[in-house]
């Protein structure tokens, strides 16, 4: 059996090393994007299991990257977590209506964090 393979888009280093660590129990395959693009970029060449989505990012946000993954066939149904935080709770609604699968506010336990993707890995 293959290890199951998740992207971390986060502009911010810290932000993924948490996640990787959070993440660590699981035993997937796990491959980072530093902005946007690259998360396009990546998620296009090699689609992940699940894909767990900054907001605020360089050159292309959150948004604009699950907008373009949504509407492409290949990546139509990709697995994608947003990560967000308190403070953009409005920005959660325009998550659900661009088709997110699910969210996690920053700052998270990284056991919830574990939870959710789990979710996502078994659906
Ligand atoms: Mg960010």
């Amino acid at each position: 059996m293959t290890a199951k393979t998740i992207l971390i888009a986060d502009d911010n280093l810290q932000i993924r090393m948490l996640v990787k660590a959070a993440l660590r129990p699981l035993g997937c395959e796990v491959a980072e994007a530093v902005d946007g693009e690259q998360a396009l970029e990546k998620a296009i060449a090699q689609p992940p299991d699940v894909l767990l989505l900054d907001v605020t990012m360089p050159k292309l946000d959150g948004f604009e990257v699950l907008s373009f993954l949504r509407k492409r066939p290949e990546t139509a149904g990709l697995k994608v977590i947003m990560l967000t935080t308190a403070a953009q709770k409005t920005d959660l609604k325009r998550g659900v209506e661009l088709g997110c699968d699910d969210y996690v506010v920053k700052p998270f336990e990284p056991r919830a964090l574990r939870e959710t993707v789990e979710r996502a890995l078994g659906e």
